[in-house]
Parts: structure tokens; sequence; C-alpha cells
């Protein structure tokens, strides 16, 4: 595969359609975005989102994944099978860029590498995550998830499940227990090493510690106005609000501490806003995100979800005229769904939600932690 000068070909297929001024379709599911970037839709099995985007960058020294989709043989086969449409043998992938350590995106790195011997790059604050999973006992988990869930204040109906699965010893597995350890850092600010291209890490805290945007810095193949392209992962996408809960880290985080993730400063809302600042300063033409589909309008997108949470944190803070424990929180917060439907699982991620939204709105000023309650609870100030 070699990318074309037009920079909408170079996919090996002679079908004499015109490719310029629109994405084309490649395969089903293969999008050729110009420039020598495609997509590729590789399916989450059972979840509602669906898809990951699966980029692949042309480079002078062999074709480059950003990002690779979750470890299932479906998911497998569809990202092989996109990558042959586009004339890629999956056997020549050069390396591995990793937006962050979700299964969604990192499933498949280790076998992209057995297959090819491709380097796996990620930030240095999603590897220590990636590191920390694999070595964790499942009980360690378990143990980490109850105290923190008790400390937030949930009932004891809920937490019972741990508990008997502690005492059992069936002990769920980790999505990311045996994901692949990254061999390359990518290193915020600097243009990555890809030849014949202008990569640059852009990091963006909040989704995870360690999530990196990469800003391809060259003209657009359709001369949209604007800087260039960003792959965004899932930290800027055009229709979904990302998940920003705390950094879990069961080594080194109390549960109810300060000081959760090395990186993150313990305010992952507050990351995630002035990522999202950073983002926007970028001026780019065209976003590429990890699911869904590309879009052309970053600053709209940027303001969107800075008014989503600031009108949160205001709705929260007026619930906190009652002192109110993070799992009493949650059940007051607007979802998608009504809290008694919400299944058990998700219920976890919306009480690490509204510990991130606590956290925000005490470094604020906006509330505080009632002294000597326990498990604590917060009030508006
Ligand atoms: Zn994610
Ligand atoms: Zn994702």
């Amino acid at each position: 595969m070699r990318r074309s000068t037009a920079g909408a070909q170079g996919t090996g297929r002679a079908d004499g359609a015109d490719r310029t001024g629109t994405e084309a379709e490649a395969a089903p599911g293969v999008l050729d975005h110009g420039g020598g970037v495609w997509s590729i839709k590789v399916p989450i099995p059972d979840n509602p989102l669906g898809h990951t985007l699966v980029h692949l960058l042309d480079t002078d020294s062999g074709p480059v994944l950003i990002d690779t989709g979750w470890d299932d043989p479906a998911s497998w086969d569809t990202l092989t099978a996109g990558l042959a449409s586009l004339d890629v043998r999956v056997e020549s992938i050069h390396g591995v860029l990793i937006t962050h350590h979700h299964p969604d995106h990192h499933g498949l790195s280790g076998q992209v590498r057995a297959a090819s011997g491709a380097w796996i790059a990620m930030h240095a604050a999603d590897t220590d995550v990636v590191r920390r999973t694999r070595s964790a006992e499942p009980g360690v988990w378990l143990d980490y998830l109850s105290a923190k869930l008790a400390a937030a204040g949930a009932p004891d109906d809920h937490l019972a499940p741990l508990v008997a699965a502690r005492e059992s010893g069936r002990t769920r597995t980790l999505p990311g227990l045996s994901a692949a350890l990254p061999d390359r850092e990518i290193v915020a600010g600097e243009l990555l090493p890809l030849a014949g291209r202008k990569l640059r890490a852009v990091w963006t805290p909040g989704h995870t510690p360690g999530h990196v945007c990469l800003h391809l810095e060259e003209r657009h193949p359709r001369n949209l106005p604007g800087h260039g392209r960003l792959f965004s992962g899932d930290h800027l996408l055009p229709g979904i609000t990302p998940h920003i809960g705390l950094y879990e880290d069961p080594d080194t985080a109390a549960p109810d501490g300060p000081a959760h993730g090395a990186s993150g400063g313990g305010d992952p809302l507050g990351d995630y806003l002035a990522s999202l600042e950073r983002v926007a300063q970028l001026g780019v033409a065209e976003v590429l995100p990890a699911h869904q589909h590309a879009f052309t309008t970053p600053r709209e997108r940027v303001e969107e979800l800075i008014a989503h949470h600031e009108e949160r944190l205001t709705g929260l803070r007026a619930l906190l005229a009652t002192p109110l424990t993070p799992w009493q929180l949650a059940r007051r917060m607007e979802w998608n769904r009504p809290w008694e439907q919400i299944p058990y699982g998700s219920r976890n991620i919306a009480v690490s939600e509204a510990e991130a939204h606590l956290r925000r709105l005490v470094k604020l000023g906006h509330a505080q932690a009632v002294p000597g309650s326990d498990p604590v609870t917060y009030t508006a100030c």
C-alpha cells in the first residue's frame, strides 16, 4: 500500500471511482479518509457502542495502526479483512499507536504484534495501568472495588455479590489481564518517529490518565481550512460524552483518599476539561474519533461538552444542599435510564463518575466533605 499524492487513492483497487472530495468506502466498513489515512470499523461484541474505528496510517516505513479493537475472534477477522481490502497484510504492520489502554482500543494489540513484530506505543501513564492490571490478582481488584464502594456509601446488598465472589474464589477475569505490554512510549508534545509523516502526540488525560490524541500536522487532503487532522480516540466524539470517573489504582489509592493515579492530580474531570481546551486550541480541520464518525466541528463540540459538564456540576451542587454520599448522589443524578434499570457494573461506573464530579466541586470550592462523616458525605458550600 502506498500513499498517492492525490491522497485519496492508494488502496490498490483500480475501480476507477473518484475518491477525491468525499470519503469513499473501500470495502464494507472501510473508509478512505484521503492522504494515506483509512478507518476500519471493528465490532465490539455485545456492546451498545457497536464498533471501534481502527485507523490505518501509511508511512514510509510501512503501515501503522492507531488503536486495534477488542480482543475477540470476530473483531480480529474484521480487522484483517479490512486491511486485506486495502492490500495490507497484517504481517506487514510496522507499528501500533494506542490512544488509551481500554480493551476496545488496545485489545488486539498483542495479536497484531504476534503476527507482525510491530512495536506498540502508549503514553506512560496508561502503560502503568496495563502493567498493574496484568500483575494484579483478580482478588486484589475485588477487594479494592468493595472498599471503594463501601467508602462511597454503597448499601450492603450492592456489596454482597463482590463479597460472595471473593469468598467463593470465583473472581471475574478482567479484560486487561492479558493485554499486551507496550514496548514504546508515546511522549506528549513530541513528533512521533514515523518516516514521511508529521504526527504529534497531544496528552489529553481525563477519560484515562494517559489518553493521547494524535495530531496529523499535514495539509488536509480536501483542503479544508484548519490545521490538519486529529485522531481523537475517546477524548472527543461527535455524539458521545466519554466516561470520566476516578483513575483506578488498587495499588496506591486509598478508596476515599485524595490521591488517585500518579499523573492525574486527583481531579480527572478537571483534567478532562483542560484537555478539551488544549484540543480546541489546535484548530484542526477534521477530527477522526475512535467511535461513531469523522466530523469537522471540533470547536463547537468542545464547547458543547464543556457546557454539558458545567450544567451537570451546577445541578449536583444544588443536590448537595442536602449532605449526600457519592452513592446517594449517583442515585439522584440523571442517567440515560432510571437507576433501577441500570445494570450492576454500570452502577459502579456511575458512582465513579459521581465521585469525579465531587472532586471537581471540592477543587472549585463549591462542595466539601462533612467532617467525621462515615461513609463520607458531601455538602455544597
Ligand atoms: Zn475508552
Ligand atoms: Zn472506546
